[in-house]
């Protein structure tokens, strides 16, 4: 049996795994169809702490990994299937390993960015596609980007560009945005942002001398096509948590993102604690994810302990 599973190998569920693994706990990691997490999909990191010169995404999830491994970490890749969350100790369902039983459980599964699933945008995430302003928008310092979604998280994300960029065009597949009215008049002040609204996105047009040249985009209301220059498109229309082989037993929002009690990790579950953007509809970065995964990793270490307690006093 395990003191503790961590499910996700992104900076949440690697942090929680170092933290677990010095405190002697022998974590057992179980890493998904995407090791490391988002951060595998980006290139520079420029702005998680302690790296002068930035670090590449991959390399920093890389060596978070090992740290984990150096203190006795335990990974294994594949899918959980399901979790008995009924009986304690909790039993994993794990492809390749079966049944895995364990005193806590944290999930780290992160979320998954939409995409919009056109031609263009797969081959070029990385290289002119994003879905993260904060990781990639210095890149495109004094040119003109796109941002693609009418949400919160679009106009943010544009309004966050326009330190950058010398223009921001905003697409949206509608004449009414969904974005907060506050977003809203943020966004309509701020002179740097273009509006191409009613436009459905058809394609990026991209080559791998220039990388991204444009985005194809339909009107509306005219049906007619056209060609929005840009260098970068940055894809915001919102995320999926990571949720679905839960089974509904751990307490969600209604966008799918799990409810932990304020100022902790701790789910509807005693003994299951969730971190990084599985749980995060708010911050989303790669230094608030690390922090959460201390933040459960501390939280399953005080579970244990208590369950220890209880063992002797009874
Ligand atoms: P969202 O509210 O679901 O908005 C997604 C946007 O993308 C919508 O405008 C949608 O268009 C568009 N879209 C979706 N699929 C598309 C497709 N295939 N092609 C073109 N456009 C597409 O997602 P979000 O903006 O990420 O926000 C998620 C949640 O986080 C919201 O509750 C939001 O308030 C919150 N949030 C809050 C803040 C903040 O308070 N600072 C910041 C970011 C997010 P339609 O409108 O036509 O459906």
């Amino acid at each position: 049996m395990y003191k503790s599973v961590v499910i996700g190998t992104g900076p949440a569920g690697l942090t929680a795994a170092i933290y677990l693994a010095r405190a002697n706990l022998k974590p057992l990691v179980i890493e998904g169809p995407q090791p490391g997490g988002q951060l595998t999909t980006t290139t520079e990191v420029e702005n998680f702490p302690g790296f002068i010169d930035g670090i590449q995404g991959p390399e920093l999830m890389d060596n978070m990994r090992k740290q984990a491994e150096r203190f006795g970490a335990e990974f294994h890749m594949g899918w959980v299937n399901s979790i008995e969350f009924g009986e304690r100790p909790f039993k994993l369902h794990v492809e390749d390993l079966g049944e895995v039983v364990t005193e806590t459980v944290i999930l780290s599964t992160g979320a998954t960015a939409k995409y919009l699933g056109i031609p263009g945008e797969e081959e070029y995430v990385g290289r002119g596609v994003s879905t993260c302003a904060t990781c990639d928008g210095f890149f495109f310092r004094n040119k003109d980007i796109v941002v693609i979604g009418g949400g919160d998280s679009a106009l943010e994300e544009a309004n966050f560009l326009t330190r950058f960029a010398s223009k921001v065009t905003l697409i949206h597949r509608r004449d009414e945005l969904r974005a907060s009215k506050i977003m809203q008049d943020r966004a309509r002040a701020n002179a740097k942002i273009d509006w191409a609204l009613d436009r459905v996105p058809l394609e990026i047009i991209a080559n791998d001398e220039h990388g991204v040249k444009g985005v194809k985009v339909r009107n509306n209301k005219t049906g007619e096509e056209e060609v929005i220059e840009t260098s970068g498109v940055f894809v915001a229309i919102g995320h999926h948590p990571n949720t679905g082989f839960l089974g509904g037993a751990i307490t969600t929002d209604s966008n799918g993102y799990i409810v932990t009690t304020p100022g902790t990790t701790e789910t509807n579950i005693p003994g299951v604690f969730a971190c990084g953007d599985v749980q995060d509809t708010r911050y989303r970065q790669a230094i608030t994810a690390a922090g959460s995964g201390c933040m459960a990793a501390m939280d399953a270490e005080r579970y244990i302990e208590s369950l220890e307690h209880s063992a002797i006093a009874m």
